[in-house]
C-alpha cells in the first residue's frame, strides 16, 4: 500500500501516520523527521536543510526530492510506504509521480485532514514532539502517560523550535501557496480522500482506515 498523508501543519498527519504505519506495516516517512535528525547530527543535509526549517519555509525541492528518492529506494520500502510531509509541491509530486511510474507502480490513496485554521494555533503551539522518534503530543489533547517521556521510546519530549506563533504563521502561507494547489493534482487523478480532522484521534484514525480498505481492496 503505497500513501501519501496530507494537511496543512497540526492537522494531524504525523499522529495518525504512526497509528496507519503499524496497522498496515508499511514505514513510515516523514521528510520533517528526517531533516531533524540530520540537524540534530550536525550532518551536511542538516547544515543545509537547518534555516529553512527554522524560518518556516520549505528546504529546495533538489535537496528534499534526493533525499525522498534515496528513502523510497531502501528495501523496506518495496511492499509500500507512508509519506507524512512530502509531497509539499508540485515540483515534489511531479519527481514522486515519475519515481513510480518508471517501477510501474502508483499511489493507492492521498489521504487529505481538513482541519479549519481556527484549530491550528492551538494544536501547533501546545504540541511537544519527541526527541529520538518524532512522535506527536499535546498538553491538553493527547499528554504522554508520564510527563515530559514519550509513550513509544521512552525518551524527552520537547517544543520544537517551529512550533511558535511567528513561525507557523510562515509556514501556513506557505501551505496555501505551494501545498495547496496538489489537492487539485491529485483530485484530477481521482486519488484524493478527505478526513474531517476535527474529530477525535481515534475517530480519525477509524475513517482513515474504512477510506484504505475500500482504496485497497478495489
Ligand atoms: P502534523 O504532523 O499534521 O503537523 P501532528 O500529528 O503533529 O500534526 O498534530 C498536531 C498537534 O495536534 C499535536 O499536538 C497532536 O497531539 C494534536 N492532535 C493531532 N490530532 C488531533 C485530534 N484529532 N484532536 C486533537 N488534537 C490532535
Ligand atoms: P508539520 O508537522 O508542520 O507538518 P514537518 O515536520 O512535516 O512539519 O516539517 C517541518 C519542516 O521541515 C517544514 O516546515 C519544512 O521546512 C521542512 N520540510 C519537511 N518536509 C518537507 C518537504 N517535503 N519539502 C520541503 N520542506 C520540507
Ligand atoms: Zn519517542
Amino acid at each position: 500500500m503505497k500513501i501519501v498523508l496530507m494537511g496543512p501543519p497540526g492537522a494531524g498527519k504525523g499522529t495518525q501516520a504512526k497509528s496507519i504505519s503499524l496497522r498496515y506495516s508499511i514505514p513510515h516517512i516523514s521528510t520533517g523527521d528526517i531533516f531533524r535528525k540530520n540537524i540534530s547530527n550536525n550532518t551536511e543535509l542538516g547544515l543545509k536543510a537547518k534555516s529553512f526549517i527554522e524560518n518556516g519555509d520549505l528546504v529546495p525541492d533538489e535537496i528534499t526530492i534526493a533525499l525522498l528518492l534515496d528513502r523510497l529506494n531502501q528495501e523496506d520500502c518495496l511492499d509500500g510506504f507512508l509519506l507524512d510531509g512530502f509531497p509539499r509541491s508540485i515540483g515534489q509530486a511531479e519527481a514522486l509521480d515519475k519515481y513510480l511510474l518508471e517501477r510501474k507502480q502508483h499511489l493507492d490513496a492521498v489521504l487529505l485532514i481538513t482541519v479549519p485554521s481556527e484549530f491550528i494555533i492551538d494544536r501547533m503551539t501546545g504540541r511537544r514532539s519527541c526527541i529520538s522518534c518524532g512522535a506527536s503530543y499535546h498538553i491538553r489533547y493527547n499528554p504522554p502517560f508520564t510527563s515530559g517521556k514519550c509513550d513509544i521510546c521512552g525518551c524527552d519530549i520537547i517544543q520544537r523550535k517551529d512550533d511558535t506563533e511567528e513561525v507557523l504563521r510562515e509556514r501556513l502561507e506557505v501551505y496555501q501557496s505551494q501545498t495547496r494547489p496538489l489537492i487539485d493534482y491529485y483530485k484530477s487523478m481521482g486519488i484524493l480522500k478527505e478526513v474531517d480532522g476535527t474529530q477525535s484521534i481515534n475517530a480519525v484514525f477509524e475513517n482513515m482506515t474504512r477510506i484504505l480498505g475500500s482504496a485497497y481492496n478495489k
